[in-house]
């Protein structure tokens, strides 16, 4: 009988010398791929870390030892933002003498995530109509839900900004600043390979998360939007995604990312000719799906932070007016 292989310790070549290593998540989406990729010489680079949990850590280990690779060889972490399926061991590879690259404006996310209080959401939230009560029970702060899988290195050895081309052994890779799913989300491309190690910025099958939190900048879909046509500019060969698998045509899915986002602004849009709305009260209509049962506040809270980023839009735009109301509601429509 042969020994199946476990799923933690998947990876496959998907260009000479770039690994694509699949990390196990506790909730979905259930795989986070990063990216290892030969420096020459015995080095080695990792795009994103996976999280900061044990599983995860040893599964990373695991993907390093089948391909003979001292953890020691693992010089360098190109990091593409702060979220913990992506940074969360990074404290853990810092350790054992990984540089850290990571935007100054991800840097800063780190610091606030791990400072983040939960009143700062609630009242965020009750700004949006969300109907929190005074003395909500088992509002978990961010920190109780990211505590085992976020362990991130707070001092990174070296900010990378936009453009910069950074030479590791025989590579050189330039970071592309795109905002959007979070201000500070990188991109880096393998000038050589024309390789575009995404991140979350342009997946292949969902749509990532592009939100207004209690301290975003003010129009992160803005932002969003203008990044998908900054990297559609790009000459890329391969797009090596954070979930889903590897693909080609990066112009079609940025594209397609752009169309679905326009939808959806018409979709709000739409809502408010009725008259103006909170955007918890657009929520409710343009996502009712997360209102069934079964569905976590979770997910709503998500939901209403994606709403209040296409509503912001809007008002930028023009399209519909933003006003706070008497009773500290902001409204829009
Ligand atoms: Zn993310």
């Amino acid at each position: 009988m042969t020994e199946p292989v476990p799923d933690a310790a998947r990876m496959r070549e998907v260009a000479p010398g770039v690994l694509e290593v699949f990390l196990p998540l506790p909730s979905k989406p259930s795989i986070v791929n990063v990216f290892l990729i030969a420096l020459g010489g015995e080095r080695w680079a990792l795009v994103d870390t996976g999280t900061g949990r044990e599983e995860s850590r040893a599964a990373l280990d695991e993907a390093l030892a089948r391909r003979g690779i001292e953890p020691e060889a693992l010089t360098e972490l190109l990091a593409t933002h702060h979220h913990p399926d992506h940074f969360g061991a990074s404290a853990w590879l810092k350790a054992r003498g990984t540089r850290i690259h990571l935007s100054a404006l991800e840097r800063d996310r780190v610091a606030y995530a791990l400072n983040a209080s939960a009143e700062d959401m609630l009242v965020h939230g009750r700004r949006h109509g969300m109907p929190i009560p005074a003395q909500p029970t088992g509002a978990p702060s961010p920190m109780d839900l990211w505590a085992a899988s976020f362990q991130p290195a707070t001092e990174p050895d070296h900010l990378p900004e936009d453009g910069e081309v950074l030479e590791l052994g025989t590579r050189r890779f330039q970071a592309i600043w795109t905002p959007g799913h979070t201000p500070g989300h990188l991109c880096w491309l393998d000038l050589e390979s024309r390789i575009l190690f995404v991140g979350d910025h342009l997946l292949p099958k969902i749509t990532p998360h592009v939100g207004v939190f209690a301290t975003s900048p003010p129009n992160p879909l803005g932002d969003f939007l203008a990044s998908q046509e900054k990297v559609a500019a790009l000459d890329v060969a391969l797009v090596c995604p954070a979930h889903g698998g590897v693909y080609a045509d990066h112009r079609h899915r940025a594209g397609q990312l752009v169309a679905h986002h326009e939808h959806r602004l018409r979709v709000m849009a739409d809502l408010l000719q009725a008259g103006p709305k909170s955007a918890f009260e657009v929520t409710r209509q343009a996502f009712a799906w997360v209102f069934e049962d079964g569905v976590n506040r979770f997910q709503i809270g998500a939901a209403v932070m994606e709403t209040i980023a296409h509503l912001e839009l809007l008002a930028v735009r023009g399209t519909v007016p933003r006003t706070l109301g008497e009773d500290g509601v902001v409204r829009f429509g």
